[in-house]
């Protein structure tokens, strides 16, 4: 049984100008011990997701279909049972969330504040001593532990929400744009943290990011977002090398590979911006910036079908497939 399973799920905002769709009826997975990929640009949906699955969407937010985690709909579960769930069962790392540590404790007592709000059977001294043993297992000394937030960089404090992230043993990590809040080289450093965690704890991860090449670094299947839907669907390393949806493969070009000099003349983008959530196109919502659009894109809205053994897209211009066939 997969740990995490989204059925028809359909998140909308109240708003002045009425009920803003931000997901738009989407089915998706997560196995356990596989790391899933979740692309898309701002405002595609990938936060809301995220949020849904802890039910930490703000009060405004109307939420129908179903999260499923580990086979319980979070949607409907009672508050003890969900605060029973959160950490234990999934907790998350939100973009940017090292500026959320408290300023003026400790970082060692802020993850054992979190061990002993979810476990009242741990002491203060076993809370500590595991506090301690997280900070070492997202390599860094132990000795941290007594360092405030402003002694440690940002790449140091994005390690100490991992592993707040990992503290009630979770069997499922939510990683919403982890890195993008960081340099280069401190992102890569925490990439290379987050794959060897993952495969060290047999976690499985909800891995969110804008950037299509930082997930062929940690993913398993990658899952690609456009205007509150998935448009395509497949094994990572498939979908970055052959994209088969158009947007998918304008995401993948929008990033240079390192030694491609013709970039350098030739910039590869994609024109426009995605679509305000109350301005969704007719047919595709993709069609106005498609470059292969034909006239039949602004009728008809295409369903996300088989193209390929493990694979899905949504375009009118592929032909589905039954599963096992090549498209
Ligand atoms: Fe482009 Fe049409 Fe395919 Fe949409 S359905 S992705 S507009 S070709």
């Amino acid at each position: 049984m997969s740990i995490l399973e989204l059925k028809d799920l359909r998140i909308s905002y109240a708003s002045s100008e009425g009920r803003l769709p931000a997901v738009r009826g989407v089915d998706l997975h997560v196995d356990r011990g596989e790391v899933l990929g979740l692309a898309g640009e701002s405002g595609c949906g990938k936060s809301t997701i995220a949020a849904s699955v802890l039910r930490l969407l703000p009060k405004d937010a109307e939420i129908d279909g179903e999260v499923l985690l580990d086979g319980e709909d979070v949607l409907t579960m009672g508050w003890t049972r969900l605060r029973a769930v959160r950490w234990s069962k999934a907790s998350i790392i939100f973009q940017g969330a090292m500026h959320g540590l408290n300023p003026v404790k400790r970082v060692g007592d802020q993850i054992a504040q979190a061990i002993l709000i979810h476990d009242e059977s741990a002491s203060k001294e076993s809370a500590a001593r595991q506090a301690r043993e997280l900070i070492e297992q997202v390599k860094l000394p132990a000795r941290r532990a007594r360092a405030y937030p402003h002694e440690l960089s940002g790449g140091q404090k994005q390690r100490i929400m991992i592993a707040m992230a990992l503290a009630c043993g979770p069997e499922l990590v939510i990683a919403d744009e982890p890195t993008t809040a960081l340099d280069v080289m401190v992102q890569a450093q925490i990439l290379d943290l987050l794959k060897g965690l993952q495969s060290e704890l047999g976690l499985a991860t909800l891995f969110i990011t804008h950037d299509l090449s930082v997930l062929t670094e940690v993913a398993d299947r990658i899952a690609v977002m456009y205007a509150g839907k998935i448009v395509e669907e497949g094994p990572a390393k498939q979908v970055f090398d052959k994209p088969k949806h158009p947007y998918t493969r304008a995401l993948g070009s929008a990033f240079p590979e390192i030694g491609d000099w013709s970039y350098r003349m030739s910039p590869v983008g994609l024109a426009g911006d995605p679509p305000h959530p109350n301005d969704i196109p007719s047919g595709c919502a993709f069609h106005p910036r498609c470059p292969v659009a034909t006239a039949e894109c602004a009728d008809h809205e295409p369903r996300l079908e088989s193209v390929g053994p493990a694979r899905s897209a949504s375009c009118l211009l592929l032909e589905p497939v039954q599963n096992g066939q090549m498209a």
